[in-house]
């Protein structure tokens, strides 16, 4: 029997990964078992987010395409799509 988890949450700049505590720290292993870990769509069961290290460092994670942009910048530069930036 498969287990349902939450997928992984990752800095898409730093690759830090969020902890169970909610700190984020760097865990290659955790990143390296969830990349490994499809889900029933073949996609690895992580999800991209910016930690707040970078959050702060004025990076801003496009909500359509998870590409990361600067926030300087209005539009995600991938596609388009009008950043929300705080
Ligand atoms: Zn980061
Ligand atoms: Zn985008």
């Amino acid at each position: 029997m498969k287990q349902q988890k939450e997928p992984l949450k990752v800095c898409a700049w730093c690759t830090m990964v969020q902890q169970v505590d909610g700190s984020w720290k760097l865990d290659p292993e955790a990143l390296a078992a969830a990349e490994a870990d499809l889900d029933e769509e073949g996609l690895p069961k992580v999800s991209h987010g910016i930690c707040p290290d970078c959050d702060a460092k004025s990076f801003v994670v496009c909500p359509l395409c998870e590409t990361l942009c600067d926030k300087q910048k209005k539009h995600c530069a991938r596609c388009g799509a009008v950043l929300e930036v705080r």
